[in-house]
Order: structure tokens, then C-alpha cells, then sequence
């Protein structure tokens, strides 16, 4: 039997799209650790690993033959690592993985605002591509309800230096994050954030309050009253509906475990497409139904 060469402290997330890359911790744990809705790394204080374990793991990978032709940094915000941590990350990653085509990772807004353009576009050069963003909302009031740690304009502002640093940008909103009550401000707030920045990918995750989270007690009490199907289909159709997508394509994608049902295409190109369908979802879905709990997310 094979054995796999490194041992990862668990539990270990990656994007949907990072599915076949080769994984790589930097840090562990999330540095905000604090959104309401979230339960990935509560177990985990977060650290920087030492750049010697860092390493190691990734000589062990390459010279077990380890394939790596994607990379991705975790944990929740590795982004947020110091520079000298990142750039000998990355340095080793391109003498291991001279043919590794593009190295990911998750990154916050603060994460971003607190590295110099300078900084950013080193990184991006030593070969750091994609930056996934967890937008979630692009509401001030939604923000500050799920305790996100940077309000609307600083996501808007990230987003474009990290752009601009020369990085592709993967956006992630949460469909029903604000409740009923707060339907109409977060398709608003998205969908101009959205606009604004353009990014090269969105992918849209629906929101379940998880046992044990903060978010959940707030749906226990009544606090937050979750979305039907159908609003869920509606919000996702007038969050794309609102967005202008002008300055490249997005590739869009509401794939993951948590949607209803999967949908994609590369926007504005096949926007009347999606909003047809969602449509024809919208309409053949009973009030009052709520959408099956996914069995792992
Ligand atoms: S920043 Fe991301 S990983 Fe960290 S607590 Fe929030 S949602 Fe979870």
C-alpha cells in the first residue's frame, strides 16, 4: 500500500476547484477564527508553521514522487504568514516542483491590506496565482453580524490591490448568509461588490447553521430565519442579475456540496442562460420548502 510521505494536522479545507492539488500547510488554523457561521478550525490556535517543517514536507512530497502540478497553501488565511515564510514556501515549491503550473491559497481582506503591493507582487512573481477570497457578503450590517473582520469597502479594496498585484481572484459569497430579514441588503451589497472588483472566478456556497457555531444558536432562537429554496434561487438569480461583469470574464461556479443543484458558465457570456434557469428553478419549487442539509461540506 501506498503511504503517503506527510502528515497533515487535521482538519484540512481547500476550495472545491483545488480538488486534485497537492496540499501544503503554512499555517494552521484561521487568524480571525471569529465568523459566526463557521466551525472549520475551531479546534485549532492559530500559528505559523516553521518554515524547517515547512520545507520538509515539501522535499519529502517531491522526492517520493509526489505529483504537483497544483499547489495549494492552507490553512483558513496562510495569505497572512510573514513575507520571509511565504517567499522561501514558494521558493522551495519551485525547486521541488520546477513543472508545478500554479500555487493557490486562501487569503482575508486584512490579510491582504497588511502586505505591500511590493510584497503582493513578489509573491506573485515566485509563482502564488490564485488568492480565494471569502466575500460572503458584500453588506456592511451582514459583515458585522457574522463578525467577518473587514467591512465591504476593505473587501472591495483587497480585492483590487490583489488584482492589481497581478494575482487571479476567486471570490466566494454565501447564499441566505443575512437571513430573510437581510435578503434584499445582501443582494445589494454583492452584487456591487462584485461589480466593482470583476473578479476572475465567483462561486456562490449556501449557508447551513452549524451545530455548535454561534450562527446556529442566533437560527435557534429565532434570531436569523434561514432561507426557503425558492429565496435561495432568488437571491442567487438577482445577485448575477445586478452584477456587471465589464472588465474580464468570470468564471462562475455554485458547485459545491452546499448548493441545491449545480450551476456554472463564464460571465456576462452565458448570463441569460443562468438566470433562465434559475428561473425555471424558482418556479418549480414549492413555497416553504428548505434545502436538504448536505451530508458532508
Ligand atoms: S476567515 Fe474563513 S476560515 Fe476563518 S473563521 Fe472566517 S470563514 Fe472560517
Amino acid at each position: 500500500m501506498y503511504n503517503f510521505p506527510i502528515t497533515y494536522e487535521p482538519p484540512v479545507y481547500r476550495p472545491p476547484s483545488e480538488g486534485r492539488s497537492l496540499l501544503f500547510q503554512v499555517t494552521i488554523g484561521c487568524s480571525n477564527n471569529l465568523c459566526t457561521y463557521c466551525d472549520m478550525y475551531r479546534s485549532k490556535t492559530y500559528r505559523v508553521r516553521p518554515i524547517e517543517d515547512i520545507k520538509k514536507d515539501i522535499l519529502l512530497c517531491a522526492n517520493s514522487g509526489v505529483h504537483g502540478d497544483k499547489i495549494f497553501l492552507c490553512d483558513g488565511d496562510a495569505l497572512g504568514a510573514p513575507m520571509a515564510i511565504l517567499e522561501e514556501t514558494l521558493l522551495t515549491i519551485q525547486q521541488a516542483y520546477p513543472d508545478c503550473r500554479r500555487v493557490g491559497i486562501y487569503a482575508t481582506a486584512e490579510n491582504i491590506l497588511n502586505k505591500t503591493e511590493d510584497e503582493l507582487k513578489r509573491l506573485n512573481q515566485l509563482g502564488l496565482e490564485i488568492a480565494y477570497l471569502g466575500l460572503e457578503s458584500g453588506d456592511d450590517k451582514i459583515l458585522h453580524m457574522i463578525v467577518k473582520g473587514n467591512t465591504s469597502s476593505e473587501m472591495r479594496e483587497a480585492s483590487l490591490k490583489i488584482k492589481e498585484c497581478g494575482f487571479k481572484l476567486s471570490i466566494i459569497a454565501m447564499l441566505g448568509v443575512g437571513g430573510q430579514k437581510y435578503t434584499e441588503e445582501h443582494i445589494e451589497g454583492t452584487a456591487k461588490i462584485l461589480s466593482d472588483t470583476c473578479p476572475e472566478f465567483f462561486s456562490f456556497l449556501t449557508t447551513f447553521s452549524v451545530p455548535g457555531t454561534p450562527y446556529h444558536t442566533m437560527v435557534e432562537r429565532g434570531l436569523i430565519k434561514p432561507l426557503t429554496s425558492k429565496m435561495l434561487f432568488r437571491e442567487m438569480h438577482d445577485i448575477l442579475a445586478k452584477s456587471h461583469f465589464d472588465l474580464n470574464p468570470v468564471i462562475f461556479r455554485a458547485n459545491h456540496v452546499s448548493n441545491q443543484h449545480p450551476l456554472g458558465g463564464t460571465l456576462p457570456r452565458d448570463k441569460e442562460v443562468i438566470l433562465q434557469t434559475l428561473k425555471q428553478w424558482m418556479a418549480n419549487t414549492p413555497e416553504g420548502m428548505f434545502p436538504p442539509k448536505p451530508h458532508q461540506m
